[in-house]
């Protein structure tokens, strides 16, 4: 029995039988990717991971000290070992025997992150910084809104690195500057310089928070050009371009921006969707094409808010054992929803349609009766009912219409148009798309 399993063992003293069943008995410990400091578990799905990480994580940890004698960073990951990527996984651990990374999370790989119009060059840049470091794009800048795939393309090139036996560190700005300081209060700085100074690929993550911290900007600034000068590939990431980093100095920003900067944008539909049938396929989840659909146009674009979403379904359905309906799922994420759609207002449904369909948001809510603006309104109705805490009264008051029949009659006729016009649907989710994500970019 290896030490993971007698922790787990252990555990099982301490839980229900109902859980360990459900959770811990399923777990495999990776006596490969372990190591004293970091122990890692594998789970059949997203969700359990995420459920024996919250909830057990610490009790793991602290068994493991028990054991023997050294408190181990816990992980719990979601990714499958199928037989073929077994394999290739067993060679890729031999061949980086000589190389060393901090630790990246193995899910994180070119192979799961979904491309789409919204991230292509992101990825095809990081990619081919992980095929020839240090040589065209150095240092890579990637920054983009949150939640949008980041850190995950930052691993993936690190994760693909390690497979030839280079030193990786991953660390984020945040975890830099903490070393920093206690590296210089412990007076380790030698020690300190001795590991970032001699990696062949550096991965800073959020480094927006370097934002008037002039200590850590002098202290990158020198990291910074020593691993240049020996061509080792450094990428970086940010909420925001180098030049939007308040307080930054200017000689680290140029040095930031003589690379090469590549943005990713929120997602359009179609790669939301994509992405979220992904996960499904990785955490063996099984969710309808209208599930995956209202979720992608109602959820916004954080996928990591996606994510968690879907873990939630899947997390009810698995407790209350009951199967994903579409009415399952509207109910689940109803919460999420509520909260996200109290600040969009009717007006705000109307400029947007209005701009989309081009017509008049003055022709949308007068009484014209021409067929442009008739759709149009029957959309923004459709849209405000759906989107907004708007009673059926309200909208009708809006609209100066006499009363809610008129809003009903109008849901009721855009319905029977959705199910015969595929094209119209596609339209309807797109706009609705399109009217969530406006609303939170004027959140931030
Ligand atoms: P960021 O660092 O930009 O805030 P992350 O990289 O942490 O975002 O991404 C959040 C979650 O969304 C992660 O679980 C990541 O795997 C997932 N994700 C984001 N973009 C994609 C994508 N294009 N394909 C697959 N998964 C994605
Ligand atoms: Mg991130």
């Amino acid at each position: 029995m290896n030490i993971g399993q007698k922790v787990l063992k252990e555990l099982e003293k301490e839980i229900s039988v109902n859980e360990y069943r459900r959770y811990i008995q399923r777990l495999e410990y990776d006596t490969e990717l372990s190591r004293s400091d970091i122990a890692i578990f594998r789970a059949p799905n997203i969700f359990t991971a995420k459920w024996v990480e919250t909830k057990y994580s610490k009790s793991i940890a602290h068994l493991f000290e028990l054991e023997n004698g050294i408190k181990p960073k816990v992980e719990i990951t979601a990714s499958k070992r199928k037989e073929g990527s077994l394999l290739s996984h067993k060679n890729m651990q031999k061949e980086s025997k000589s190389g060393k990374s901090t630790h990246l999370n193995p899910s994180f790989t070119f192979d799961s992150f979904v491309v789409g119009s919204s991230n292509q060059f992101a990825y095809t840049t990081a990619r081919s910084v992980a095929e020839k470091p240090g040589i065209q794009y150095n240092p890579l800048f990637i920054y983009g809104g949150v939640g949008l795939g980041k850190t995950h393309l930052l691993q993936a090139i690190g994760n693909y690195r390690t497979q030839f036996g280079d030193t990786v560190i991953y660390t984020t700005l945040e975890q830099f500057m903490n070393k920093f300081i206690s590296s210089l209060q412990s007076r380790t700085m030698d020690r300190f310089r001795d590991t970032f100074r001699h990696c062949d690929l550096l991965l800073i993550d959020d480094i927006q928070f370097l934002s008037r911290k002039e200590q850590t900007q002098e202290e990158l600034f020198h990291t910074f050009n020593e691993l240049h000068s020996l061509n080792r590939q450094i990428v970086l990431t940010s909420d925001r371009a180098p030049k939007k980093i308040a307080g930054l100095v200017d000689r680290l920003r140029s040095r930031f921006e003589m690379g090469l900067t590549a943005d990713i944008q929120p997602p359009e539909l179609e790669t939301k969707i994509a992405i979220i049938q992904k996960k499904c396929e990785l955490d063996g989840i099984r969710l309808d094409r209208d599930i995956i659909n209202f979720i992608a146009t109602h959820m916004g674009d954080n996928i990591r808010e996606i994510e968690g979403t879907i873990i939630k379904l899947n997390a009810m359905s698995t407790m209350l054992n009951q199967e994903i309906t579409p009415e399952f799922a509207k109910n689940a994420v109803r919460d999420q929803l509520k909260e996200k759609q109290e600040n969009i207002t009717i007006d705000d449904i109307v400029g947007i349609v209005a701009r989309e369909l081009n017509v008049k948001p003055s022709d949308i809510k007068s009484k014209k009766r021409n067929k442009n603006v008739v759709n149009a309104r029957r959309i923004v109705i459709y849209l405000a009912r759906n989107l907004t805490p708007n009673s059926m009264p309200q909208i009708a008051l809006y609209f100066g219409m006499k009363d809610h029949t008129a809003v009903s009659k109008n849901m009721k006729k855009i319905n029977e148009i959705v199910e015969n016009d595929e094209n119209f649907k596609v339209l309807l989710e797109e706009l609705s798309n399109k009217v969530g994500s406006s609303h939170r970019k004027s959140d931030i």
